[in-house]
């Protein structure tokens, strides 16, 4: 495939660009740099931008209606490497996790989850995870990096090249940022990644095919409603706060109430129902107490629930819901008129189902962009 990531494999050449870090304007930007004028610029820039957006042409060498010495150019100033596959697994039901390996060495994961002939890509947004909810395990992994938008965007492009999946028939329909990390503690990254992944002329996914999933950033969550409007899905896991601290560290600094407020002003701005997603926990969070709580805090916003029953990893201290007892959380969600969907668990075989993302990135530096 044109975007393998054996391209240029070895070149260690500094170049003065990440192509994947552009949004088109910018790359319009660098092309009327190269003494081209405005309107060549444009044409080239939307040239490129197809190529490689639409096509999967990652390599400028195949840019075949440009100028030679236009491509010569690019080619020494933007760099068209790509991270690499490190590890593949293929789940029993199709679910496949890939282990990407950037180019400082660092381990991402990402997992393709097929519903039919369509799937949802869940991509990372960091290495490892500042939050450490007791039930996950990319939170037992310490930070190590924010992503760069460039490392957000190759997850997209070398899933879609591992999954053939260039034609106008997507088999990507939906991105989930779900993976490792808290997207919102990489803000600007992940905003720039969005902007990249909705363009028309390339990848083309509409703001209803992208989520990101945070665990309660209040202030962000409230910029992203005016700056990323995407889906948005909050980790919420328990319904009142004297649970949730006890899973959730973050919700000793924002409170449950505060979380409610700001998904609230979220799906105002935004039109959408806000997803709730909430892990079943053996005698911690699936009581009849818990379902009737998060029932009164469902009152309180335009949501819809999302029950997933809980992965088991080693060393987790965590125990899976009964079937009877997430029957029976289902069954009082459902009947109190809310939107309640029971996700079966994918991967699990991979451990690349929810919460069990982890890598072995060692911890290399404490400051993040944000
Ligand atoms: S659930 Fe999400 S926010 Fe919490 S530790 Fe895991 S990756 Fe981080």
């Amino acid at each position: 495939m044109a975007h393998s990531s054996k391209a240029f494999k070895g070149d260690k050449k500094m170049y003065e660009q990440n192509f994947y870090n552009l949004e088109y304007n910018e790359l319009k930007k660098h092309l009327s740099e190269f003494n081209l004028s405005e309107k060549a610029a444009s044409m080239r820039a939307n040239q490129i931008w197809k190529f490689v957006y639409k096509k999967g042409v990652g390599n400028p060498d195949n840019f075949i209606n440009l100028p030679l010495e236009l491509i010569n150019k690019i080619k020494t100033k933007i760099d068209f490497n790509k991270i690499s596959i490190e590890e593949k697994k293929a789940s029993r039901d199709g679910t496949i996790k890939w282990l990407f390996k950037l180019n400082d060495g660092n381990l991402i994961e990402t997992v393709y989850i097929p519903f039919g002939k369509t799937g949802t890509l869940c991509v990372s947004s960091q290495v490892g995870c500042t939050l450490n909810c007791k039930f996950c395990h990319t939170g037992t992994q310490m930070i190590v990096k924010n992503l760069e938008t460039t490392e957000i965007i190759q997850q997209v492009l070398l899933a879609k090249d591992e999954l053939t999946d260039w034609s106008k028939e997507k088999k990507i329909r939906n991105i989930v940022y779900m993976g490792m990390g808290e997207p919102l503690y990489n803000f600007n990254n992940v905003k720039k990644s969005i902007e990249i992944l909705k363009n028309v002329d390339g990848l083309e996914f509409g703001p209803k095919r992208i989520t990101i999933s945070t665990a309660g950033i209040v202030p962000e969550i409230l910029s992203a409603s005016k700056e990323i409007k995407t889906c948005l899905a909050v980790s919420l896991h328990a319904p009142t706060d004297e649970i949730r601290e006890k899973i959730m560290p973050i919700n000793k600094k924002y409170k449950l109430k505060a979380l409610i407020d700001s998904c609230r002003k979220y799906a105002e701005m935004n039109k959408e129902k806000i997803f709730l997603e909430y892990v079943l926990l053996k005698d911690i969070n699936d009581t009849k107490y818990c379902a009737q709580k998060l029932i009164k805090l469902m009152g309180g916003f335009p949501c819809k629930l999302n029950l997933i029953e809980f992965n088991v990893w080693p060393g987790a201290g965590f125990e899976p819901s009964s079937k009877e007892k997430v029957s029976e959380f289902y069954n009082t969600i459902k009947e109190s008129g809310h939107v309640v969907t029971l996700r079966k668990s994918k991967g699990n075989d991979i451990l690349g189902a929810c919460g069990q993302l982890k890598t072995e990135s060692k911890k290399i530096s404490k400051k993040l962009d944000n």
